[in-house]
């Protein structure tokens, strides 16, 4: 028996015991054809997860934890003299501009309100008087805020103006149903510690093939980080071009069995029972939230601090730890937040149960509860 801690963080998340014993295998090799083998069925399920069609799509894998997809889409995607546009409102969006900055490729910051879904009529405008964006990159669920993002409408926008779209979905992949022909994604990405509840350690951009093929002419500005080089080496020899994470993948391949078994309708209707019983926990104490429900995915809750004088993150969070359940900081610069999350294999019991030893902390170091006020 393996001890079961209930995260309430954003990822890596609470996982099965029969995906963590997936990763205790033989001693193999990944230049091995069995393990070619597995990650060949590993690809070709992740399109499956997104509805992306095998003869338009494909997945690449690597080794590196969610932001190496980041770091790869903007890297490798933007042709000579382009420009990437991000849609920003929130901490992950900005750490798109942090790449572009990095690798000195020409960007618009679209910075938005962190509270609000992005204005598409700013992002159309924007499109409109540059037509020199190749891309527009915003993510799905802005998990720094738990604001779920219409990159439908954004898709469709980026179209229009001939610019592909990216999308980080590494906070929603998984969890709410995608499917990147509907919602006009050409390339989305995540790590398998997320919403496929496997371990940390491996990472996959599924995206249009025949973009990829053209990026070949790109420049290229990363050894390590780049799409066009890894694809071409998983389609010559079925392998990642260096060292896989191999206990990972192991645990992945176990955690998408379950996923299927599971069910794309199921997984998400249970994460959402256990994000409304996050709420009706949060209610009854009377503590506040700061997103407007209504723009909420339905997997993270921004949490404001109670206006107490002896509230204490620290020793709450201290206290909820030892007795089996993580809550995470806030991301939110202008608000004083903290972060319950509904991914991984939780239920609306452990959030019960998890309201109960919030309650018991609140009391034990004098917090007042605002319902109680
Ligand atoms: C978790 C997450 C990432 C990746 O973060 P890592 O710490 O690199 O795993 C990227 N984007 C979003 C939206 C995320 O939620």
């Amino acid at each position: 028996m393996i001890k079961r801690n209930v995260l309430l963080n954003p990822g890596p998340a609470t996982t099965t015991d029969t995906v963590k014993m997936a990763q205790v295998v033989p001693d193999i090799c990944p230049r091995e054809k069995e393990f070619a083998g597995l990650m060949k069925g590993l690809r070709s399920d992740l399109l499956k997860i997104v509805h992306a069609p095998e003869d338009q799509y494909t997945s690449v894998l690597f080794c590196g934890s969610g932001t190496i997809n980041i770091d790869i889409c903007i890297n490798s995607l933007v042709p000579e003299g382009k420009k990437v546009l991000v849609v920003n409102n929130g901490a992950y969006n900005t750490r798109a501009v942090e790449v572009c900055q990095m690798y000195h490729i020409p960007y618009i910051d679209l910075k938005l309100s962190v509270y609000e879904q992005p204005d598409l009529k700013a992002v159309e405008q924007n499109l409109r008087d540059n037509p020199d964006i190749a891309m527009v990159y915003c993510c799905h669920h802005e998990t720094g805020t738990g604001i779920l993002n219409p990159i439908r409408e954004i898709g469709a926008l980026a179209h229009e103006y001939g610019a592909i779209f990216v999308s980080d979905t590494t906070s929603s992949l998984g969890m709410i149903p995608l499917d990147v022909i509907k919602d006009n994604v050409d390339f989305c990405m995540a790590s398998a510690q997320k919403g496929l509840m496997a371990m940390s350690g491996l990472s996959f951009i599924i995206g249009r093939t025949d973009i990829i093929k053209a990026s070949k002419s790109y420049p290229t500005r990363s050894y390590y980080c780049n799409l066009y080089m890894q694809y071409d080496f998983f389609e010559r020899t079925g392998e990642m071009h260096f060292t896989p994470p191999v206990q990972t993948i192991y645990a992945t391949i176990q955690a998408l069995k379950e996923y299927f078994e599971e069910g794309e309708e199921a997984k998400f209707a249970r994460h959402r029972a256990v994000y409304e019983a996050i709420h009706a926990g949060l209610e009854k104490l009377g503590l506040e939230t700061v997103i407007d429900r209504n723009i909420e995915s339905g997997l993270v809750v921004s949490v404001k601090y109670p206006d107490s004088s002896n509230w204490s993150f620290e020793k709450v969070h201290d206290y909820c730890y030892e007795r089996g359940f993580t809550i995470y900081p806030g991301k939110i610069s202008t608000t004083d937040t903290f972060r319950l999350c509904a991914l991984g294999v939780i239920y609306p019991k452990d959030i019960e149960d998890f309201f109960l030893v919030l309650e018991e902390a609140l009391r034990k170091f004098n917090i007042q509860i605002p319902k109680n006020e």
